[in-house]
């Protein structure tokens, strides 16, 4: 195009879409509750864009166009099925009188019906961002169904904004998807390409037509490794930005990179007849001088500053790419690696942390004076010199800071040899643990939280304004506690668990409770939908000042005969639900929570507990993006989980949880962790799981899910022994545990008791026939 608009000198590629105050949240599940309307949930949504867009131009991106027009009522994800009409047939048609897929269609994919579950939801790259997986076979009927985004570019507009609004790219869209229920075997998503990109044109048309100058295409699958093969989506990527490119009246193109390297797929997006690309240059390489001489022509948008972690960018070393980038006579321009979508609005706010340690921080609108800032070198260094030299000084005055690095923890590090990560064979532990617990065959257990009252979450609301002591709120937690344990004791379960109550959350719970970590009052993240969550932030070095859990569990153990089971969250789950320090390899951050944990384990012991359970629900969300790069992971967080439990006796019974149950990747890397029990989710694949466990010969305890608690449907006494049956004829029944699929938090009283009575019930069927 002869007359292309100028790309900004300065962008994000998205910005945090849940409110400053979580303001959206708010307002959506006021919707679902029936308390605003479709109108009033529209204005709300208006108030948010609008003051993203203020935002943002008060912070420096004032140029047309560097306002990303990333808001969604949900979902990236399902934003582009709306807009395109990929609704799954089981649905039935959504579509209301206009034939759009209006905000009551939306929602009904996000949450379900009565009759229908809603869209999966699996997590979004290597973030803990969950998107919603669309449907698609040879059925689904694309056209287009929602003119959601320019409504909302020209509102924008008319009130003096001129955005660049944003949608999944149609690749990533179909590598995204997975194949509907009607679709044959071996179906691929990506084979309906051609009935697709006509409904993206389209969309490119109506954006030209209303003003737009640029649209942003996110193209993330691009820089992870697929299932198709690499000439198959390189020929799928040239072929729809052909169609896009040619779209009558487009705005220029922006494809969008994000989360690594781009690696074979940048010349074809070189080739591409699109104006802008974006490259991640943070956490992908800066590209060779070959791969850039290919992008001659095109804007680069150059991802120097993270979105995706929380550390003041090292603008020095951000300038220095740059430059490179520059000195190849390119035409630069400045943005964040990822969307800031996964980072918080603003470090100034969190008044509670130290003065120095903000100063370490860039939350979303940090970064956006970053990106200004770098903008600013490219076109005359002179003018940012004092901020650049500003960060590398606060850089290197938080390396030297207390408690970033304690020598006694690298000592210990320093000293540890292979000893320290095995335990005796899993044979001697095993007769060790037969003779200190006496357990029947198939023990009953559950995972660890029992229903989170509003009785508990009031308690800890009170305790955290004051209004009751820290005596008074212990007092409680231990009613609760006892509470727990009768009911389990009335169930006849064999492991014992204390419940949980006095944990807010899983990780944040170890990360107040331990040196090295902060938390945040306002860091709230999207991590699906209306729900957030805080993450800790993870900065120094990793001690334990005194025990967390003994007392808790000491007092459960206390109340029962029957074994209680020592409650502790593993270090990667850890690292992968916090901000983690960047300055260091992430392996040695693990190794430094593990032996915090090791010495739990040590003291949990000694109070008598003698089963403990390290959870480690995340091992399989930080698995890299590509494939090169995976054992080197699986190497190092393994290790971290075996530094943890290996200091425990061969009596004490070590159990973990993982709640998924896509086993086959990772299969090594679990039995790897040499746990003496594995509870994992089984219930929703009907025991599928347990084809992998026995073609692998998984030889230590194990516990399928027999009861899926992410609904509150109550299983049935007869199909919870048959999924037992099916569980014994593929594992023997020495090994066997019965347990539901994951913690029970989030499920009412009545479900959880009715179900947990029919678990132990089919449990004691079983066993007489064994
Ligand atoms: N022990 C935790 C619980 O029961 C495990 C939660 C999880 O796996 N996400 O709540
Ligand atoms: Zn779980």
């Amino acid at each position: 195009m002869s007359n292309t608009p100028v790309f900004p000198a300065a962008s994000l590629l998205g910005y945090p879409r849940i409110g400053r105050r979580r303001e959206l949240k708010k307002a959506i599940e006021a919707f679902w509750a029936g308390k605003i309307d479709a109108v009033e949930l529209d204005a709300a949504a208006k108030e948010i864009q609008l003051g993203t867009a203020r935002r943002l131009v008060e912070l420096g991106l004032t140029e047309a166009a560097a306002v990303p027009g990333t808001f969604s009522y949900y979902d990236q994800v399902l934003d582009a099925a709306t807009h395109i009409g990929a609704v799954p047939a089981r649905f039935g048609d959504l579509r209301n009188a206009d034939g759009q897929l209006d905000i009551n269609a939306y929602f009904t994919l996000a949450r379900g019906t009565v009759e229908q579950q809603p869209l999966e939801m699996t997590k979004w790259f290597d973030t803990n961002y969950h998107y919603l997986v669309p449907e698609i076979g040879p059925e689904t009927t694309f056209s287009l169904t929602s003119n959601r985004i320019v409504e909302q570019f020209e509102y924008a507009l008319a009130n003096g904004f001129e955005t660049r609004q944003y949608l999944v790219g149609p690749v990533t869209f179909l590598l995204l998807s997975k194949a509907s229920d009607d679709a044959p075997a071996g179906f691929s998503p990506l084979s309906r390409l051609e009935d697709v990109l006509p409904i993206y044109a389209e969309l490119l048309t109506r954006l030209g037509a209303a003003g737009a100058s640029w649209v942003q295409l996110d193209e993330p699958a691009l820089v992870a490794d697929q299932d198709v093969s690499l000439a198959e989506i390189q020929a799928a990527v040239a072929r729809s930005y052909e169609v896009l490119g040619a779209a009558a009246g487009r705005p220029s193109i922006l494809v969008s990179t994000p989360f690594g390297a781009l690696a074979e797929l940048l010349p074809t997006l070189a080739a591409a007849p699109i104006e802008a690309l974006h490259i991640d240059a943070f956490k992908g390489a800066v590209p060779s001088a070959e791969e850039l001489a290919l992008l001659a022509g095109k804007t680069i948008v150059a991802g120097v500053v993270d979105g995706h972690n929380i550390w003041r960018n090292d603008l020095a070393k951000s300038a220095a790419r740059l430059d490179v980038l520059k000195a190849a006579g390119l035409n630069i321009t400045v943005s964040t690696s990822t969307s800031t979508q996964h980072v918080p609005h603003d470090v100034t706010e969190e008044t509670q942390l130290s003065a120095e340690l903000r100063s370490w921080l860039a939350f979303a609108d940090q970064k956006v004076t970053e990106v200004v800032t770098l903008a600013a070198h490219l076109v005359d260094p002179a003018s940012s010199a004092a901020a650049i030299a500003e960060a590398s000084a606060i850089i290197a005055s938080r390396a030297a800071a207390p408690g970033v690095k304690r020598p006694e923890v690298r000592d210990r590090l320093a000293a540890l040899t292979a000893a320290d990560f095995n335990r005796s064979a899993y044979s001697v532990r095993e007769a060790a643990q037969e003779e200190s617990l006496a357990l029947p065959p198939l023990p009953t257990t559950t995972i660890g939280s029992f229903p989170q009252t509003s009785e508990i979450r009031s308690a800890r609301a009170r305790a955290n304004k004051g209004a009751i002591t820290g005596d008074e709120y212990t007092t409680l937690m231990k009613e609760e506690i006892k509470r727990v344990v009768d009911l389990q004791e009335e169930l006849d379960f064999d492991v014992l668990v204390h419940g949980e109550p006095e944990r807010n959350d899983m990780v944040q719970y170890f990360a107040e409770n331990l040196e090295g970590f902060d938390v945040t009052v306002h860091g709230w993240v999207q991590s699906y939908g209306s729900r957030c969550t805080r993450p800790s932030i993870l900065w120094g070095d990793v001690t334990r000042e005194k025990a967390i859990t003994v007392e808790w569990a000491e007092y459960a153990q206390s109340l029962t005969a029957k074994p209680m089971k020592g409650m502790l969250t593993g270090p990667v789950t850890i690292l992968a639900w916090s901000f983690v320090r960047d300055d260091q390899p992430l392996g040695d951050t693990a190794n430094q929570v593990g032996l915090a944990l090791r010495d739990e384990i040590a003291d949990l012991e000694a109070a008598g507990i003698k089963i403990i359970q390290v959870d480690e629900p995340a091992l399989r969300e930080l698995l890299p993006l590509r494939k090169a790069d995976q054992a080197a992971y699986l190497d190092w967080s393994v290790n971290s989980f075996r530094l943890s439990t290996a200091g425990a006796v061969d009596g004490t019974q070590i159990h973990t949880h993982l709640c998924y149950s896509e086993f086959g990747v990772i299969i090594d890397a679990i039995d790897g962790l040499d746990a003496d029990v594995t509870s994992i989710e089984a219930a929703r694949s009907r025991m599928d799981v347990v084809n992998d466990l026995e073609a692998h010969g998984f030889g230590r305890g194990v516990g399928p899910g027999v009861y899926d608690i992410h609904s509150p449907r109550v299983p049935g006494q007869a199909e919870v022994t048959e999924l037992l049956g099916t569980a014994v004829k593929h594992v023997p029944a020495r090994q066997l545990w019965v347990n539901p699929d994951c913690g029970l938090k989030t499920r009412g009283y009545a479900e959880t008791e009715e179900s947990l009575r029919n678990l132990v019930n089919a449990t004691k069927e079983v066993r007489a026939q064994l």
